[in-house]
């Protein structure tokens, strides 16, 4: 998940980051929480607050996956944006419940 040229996560950044992998997947839903936390895909590089909860399969896979032919992503409507919105409402409402 982090390369050599992509600078670490500030403290906030990374406490987003634990808040975004915990969500589900935001194009399938499947998976969050502690059992199953989801991939965090950033729509710019090392832009931790433009980041995307989601699965192996949403985000890796050569199918369904963003970084391959995005069938998962046609067949939910979304494209990067829309997931974001997903992911941010998400961990909007899982801050909340904390507070
Ligand atoms: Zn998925
Ligand atoms: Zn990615």
């Amino acid at each position: 998940m982090r390369s050599k040229n992509k600078p670490a996560p500030t403290v906030a950044e990374a406490e987003y980051i634990r808040y975004v992998a915990k969500q589900p997947c935001s194009v399938c839903d499947q998976g969050g929480g502690e059992a199953a936390p989801s991939e965090v895909h950033e729509i710019n590089q090392g832009c931790w607050w433009l980041s995307i909860a989601l699965c192996g399969d949403c985000h890796r896979g050569s199918f369904n996956g963003l970084h391959g032919q995005r069938r998962m992503w046609h067949l939910k409507k979304l494209d990067e944006l829309g997931a974001l919105a997903i992911t941010i409402r998400r961990v909007f409402e899982c801050a909340g419940r904390l507070s």
